[in-house]
């Protein structure tokens, strides 16, 4: 999705050839893409172009008599400078600003047509589509830290989050926490000053730098070639490749549709972020920290040399054919486990009556109003669905002793794709109702037999299990016997 970087110098080349001209007409093409029915479209005909502007992630064009034009161009819409009133591509074409001296198209690659077109009038009616984040080039090192921490986020979701700041997305995130040396998955409520300091300087200084290399790679000619991959980014999209600091391979937390990228050296002090699909995958056997994961590639290349033949590979990741046979021959127990787990989840939901179950409160709710209604801003809801997911993980760390409570909002999560309120947390960290047999769940849930993590035993329920996905925060000493519950 073009973010901030690449929306300011869309805005500054549609500026430069259409204000203070005459729009003619709008053609649109796409069934899907004009979200608003008044003020009609042709209102928007034979209007003069006062400015253009940046709102978040949005380009507003404004037009004479306070009526705009409001483009979102989502993950794949882009935007063409071609001669006045080419034909429209019927594959990707969406639409077409016709003006005196060429045309201004919007296209979409994909069969997801998700761009969006609307027309408003008035201020007023345009500060209704504001999300509200602050400007990130703008906000002052004391509002920056006093919207990070105004809730307790992973620092991947507060800076994604279109409610706090504007414009920052998948890339640009990947690249400031890079660059401010700190992990996608470090709490907000964690961070001190120092860290806090860095991470303002960082969001200015990369946001900055991309905008002024933007703005010079396009030079004269209207920007093509917008993508959030690019070859002079450092972590973003450059999994397994060497990280441009240290050398340390890039590494990943995969959700949704959607990829987090870091340097497991520069960024979580070697220790490895547990990813939901190999954590599904490897279980017990998630290396921890990044010698470990090096330590098993070197034996993993000695037992080649040595010639000992190995298992054929049944996950979708080489780091399988890595790990000792042991753990390979336990995957096909792991759904049967999960099978088992899930029933007891669902079997134990009554018993949990002082968990507040409402999700009207705390964040969960704010979590659901990203963007300026729902389904737009779909690269922010992948984010941040994701996240939450990761939250939780991160969050039941914290209270690995409230057996009963921690399991609440993980299964929540996953059924209603929602977020636990904090109160389940408070209410977990106080520890279990009388009335909550402890035993069910610590009988039931136990680590699978056939795996060589170190015995940890069947107490240490699901509270375990979530403390065990690895967090540069965690200490990591929590056995991985219980990964895959993190599904
Ligand atoms: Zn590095």
């Amino acid at each position: 999705m073009p973010e901030l970087p690449d929306v300011t110098v869309y805005v500054e080349h549609v500026a430069r050839r259409t204000v203070g001209r005459l729009l003619e007409r709008v053609r649109v093409l796409g069934l899907n893409l004009l979200r608003t029915v008044e003020p009609e479209l042709a209102t928007a005909h034979e209007r003069e172009v006062r400015a253009v502007r940046r709102l978040g992630k949005r380009i507003v064009i404004e037009l004479e008599g306070g009526l705009f034009l409001v483009i979102h161009l989502m993950i794949a819409g882009r935007l063409h400078w071609k001669e006045r009133g080419v034909a429209l591509s019927r594959k990707v074409g969406l639409a077409a600003f016709d003006f005196p001296d060429g045309s201004l198209t919007l296209t979409e690659a994909g069969t997801k047509k998700r761009a969006a077109l609307r027309v408003v009038e008035g201020e007023k009616a345009l500060a209704a589509l504001d999300p509200g984040g602050g400007e990130p080039l703008e906000i002052t090192l004391a509002a920056f830290r006093e919207t990070l921490i105004r809730e307790n986020h992973t620092l991947k979701r507060a800076l994604t989050d279109p409610r706090a700041f504007s414009g920052i997305g998948n890339s640009y995130s990947d690249e400031i926490l890079h660059r401010a040396k700190l992990s996608p998955m470090a709490l907000t409520s964690r961070l001190d000053d120092d860290a806090i300091a860095r991470l303002h300087a960082a969001t200015r200084n990369v946001l900055v730098e991309w905008t002024e290399r933007l703005r010079d790679q396009a030079g004269e000619e209207f920007p093509e070639g917008v993508t959030a991959f690019r070859p002079e980014m450092a972590v973003h999209g450059k999994y397994k490749q060497p990280c441009p600091v240290c050398g340390t391979l890039v590494q990943r937390i995969v959700y949704a549709e959607n990829e987090t990228n870091y340097c497991p050296r520069c960024q979580t002090r070697g220790r490895l972020l547990a990813d939901r699909s190999l954590s599904r995958l490897l279980r017990a056997d998630w290396p921890k920290t990044i010698e470990e994961l090096e330590g098993r590639r070197a034996a993993a290349c000695r037992q080649r040399r040595d010639g000992v033949e190995r298992e054929p590979d049944r996950g979708r990741d080489a780091h399988v054919a890595e790990l000792p046979p042991a753990a390979r021959h336990d995957q096909p127990n792991a759904s049967r486990h999960r099978q088992r787990h899930n029933n007891l989840r669902h079997r134990n939901r009554e018993h949990r009556g002082s968990i507040d179950p409402s999700p009207q409160r705390g964040h969960g709710q704010r979590g659901r109003e990203i963007g300026d209604d729902p389904g737009e801003d779909v690269e922010a809801e992948e984010i941040q669905e994701g996240l939450r997911e990761r939250e939780h993980e991160t969050a039941g760390r914290d209270h690995q002793d409230g057996h009963v409570g921690c399991v609440e909002p993980r299964m929540r999560a996953s059924q209603t794709r929602g977020i636990c309120p904090p109160s389940a947390i408070a209410n977990a960290r106080r520890g279990p109702p009388r009335s909550v047999p402890l035993s069910v769940p610590t009988v039931e849930i136990r680590a699978p037999r056939a795996m060589n993590a170190p015995a940890a035993g069947p107490a240490k329920c699901a509270a375990a299990s979530a403390s065990g996905l690895l967090d540069s925060a965690s200490e990591g000493n929590v056995p991985m016997h219980t990964a895959w519950m993190s599904t």
